[in-house]
């Protein structure tokens, strides 16, 4: 399936030259020293193509401070004059984006939590029928790629063409070095559902800490994502929100220059011959292993038949631990981590479980059939 999205290319809009594109600036504007000095050192970096800042915060608890409001948006306008920097903020009401259009701002973006509300968005949608914005959507907070897409769709369908996603990461129950799970494989749907729909990569809200930011940042560059939005405070340590996650502009441009720049597609014929070779080795292993796990699953089912006539269970736990313990020793002494042995087993017997349970139960299955189209 592709999404059906009419979208201009990103150069339409941002200044594509700068490799890679990158959008900075603080997380929230603060006051108007603080904006206008961090926008002036961000510019001299020469490195950005535009000048973030949120003036509407979406806080998780009351009582934090929740933006500085309409305010701001002179001190952006300020900003933007001196600089020559175009701004981008964050709106999550129709009012958000009728103060920011009246001050001129240049590009809009959705935050997380509101592309998690399809009530939201829409509203925003609506605001922006017949105008022509930039607008940047950001991933829901939830790993759900469906509301993602629905957000973007909703945007589109208001008529705007120049968009494009963030991919900010997304809440997860499970403690990791991150405040926000990357879950790649979620950004990589999307980019397989709509090419030509630019992903702009945060890495300060994914990682939430300032010394993972380039190594997230050449994760995103390595996928082929289109840019990257970071976010820089002149004094990170006083920042008023996300102050462990913001750079100082030198550290910013220090990021910058130390990512590495790989092309997607190769021009020189001798470095695209060998990556043909390696790829077609790479196929022929697929194909083994595809092979392999195809007979494996055989003669999992002869097991199957063995326990129906023998009228032994299926699982048997010692013969699980037995495998997995053996399989993991001999992956690590190859060099495969325990856990991707793990996993990959689990997976292979969980099909071998489903294949066998097949077999034991084939006069009951007819059964089954009939009760999964009732509840079809
Ligand atoms: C932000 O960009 O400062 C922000 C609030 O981000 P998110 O919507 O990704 O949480
Ligand atoms: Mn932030």
């Amino acid at each position: 399936m592709k999404l059906n999205l009419n979208i201009q290319p990103l150069s339409t809009w941002i200044k594509t030259g700068k490799e890679p594109l990158v959008i900075s600036g603080p997380c929230s504007a603060e006051t108007e020293e603080q904006l206008v000095a961090t926008a002036h050192l961000l510019a001299q970096t020469g490195k950005i193509s535009a000048l973030r800042a949120g003036i509407w915060k979406p806080r998780t608890r009351p009582g934090e401070f929740e933006g500085i409001g309409s305010i701001g948006l002179e001190w952006l306008k300020r900003a933007k004059e001196e600089t020559g920097l175009p701004t981008a903020v964050e709106v999550a009401t129709a009012k958000h984006v009728e103060e920011a259009l009246k001050a001129g701002v240049d590009i809009l973006w959705v935050g997380a939590r509101s592309t998690a509300n399809p009530f939201t968005v829409q509203e925003i949608a609506d605001a922006l029928k017949g105008v022509d914005v930039p607008v940047m959507v950001k991933n829901p907070v939830n790993p759900d790629l469906s509301l993602w897409v629905g957000a973007l769709e909703r945007i589109n369908n208001a008529g705007i063409t120049k968009l494009a996603a963030i991919h900010r990461g997304f809440s997860s129950y499970e403690k990791s070095a991150f405040r926000n799970e990357p879950m790649w494989d979620v950004a990589i749907s999307l980019k397989t559902l709509a090419p030509e729909l630019p992903i702009i990569n945060d890495p300060s809200h994914i990682t939430g800490n300032r010394d993972l930011i380039g190594y997230i940042s050449q994760k995103a560059l390595d996928l082929d994502m289109q840019g990257l939005m970071i976010e820089s405070h002149i004094d990170p340590s006083v920042a008023w929100t996300d102050a462990k996650q913001q750079v100082t502009p030198a550290a910013l441009a220090d990021i910058i220059d130390h990512l590495a720049l790989r092309k997607p597609e190769v021009k020189n014929a001798e470095v695209s011959d060998k990556l043909a070779e390696l790829r077609n080795q790479i196929d022929k292993i697929d194909d083994l292993v595809i092979q392999k796990i195809a007979e494996r699953m055989q003669i999992a089912e002869k097991i199957g038949q063995y326990k129906k006539d023998n009228n032994i269970t299926i699982l048997q736990v010692g013969r699980w631990d037995e495998i997995l313990q053996k399989r993991t020793t001999y992956g690590k002494a190859l060099k495969l981590s325990a856990e991707f042995t793990e996993k990959l087993l689990e997976l292979v017997h969980n099909e071998s479980i489903r294949r066998q349970t097949e077999v034991m139960n084939a006069d009951a299955a007819q059964g089954q059939a009939a009760e999964k189209l009732t509840h079809a």
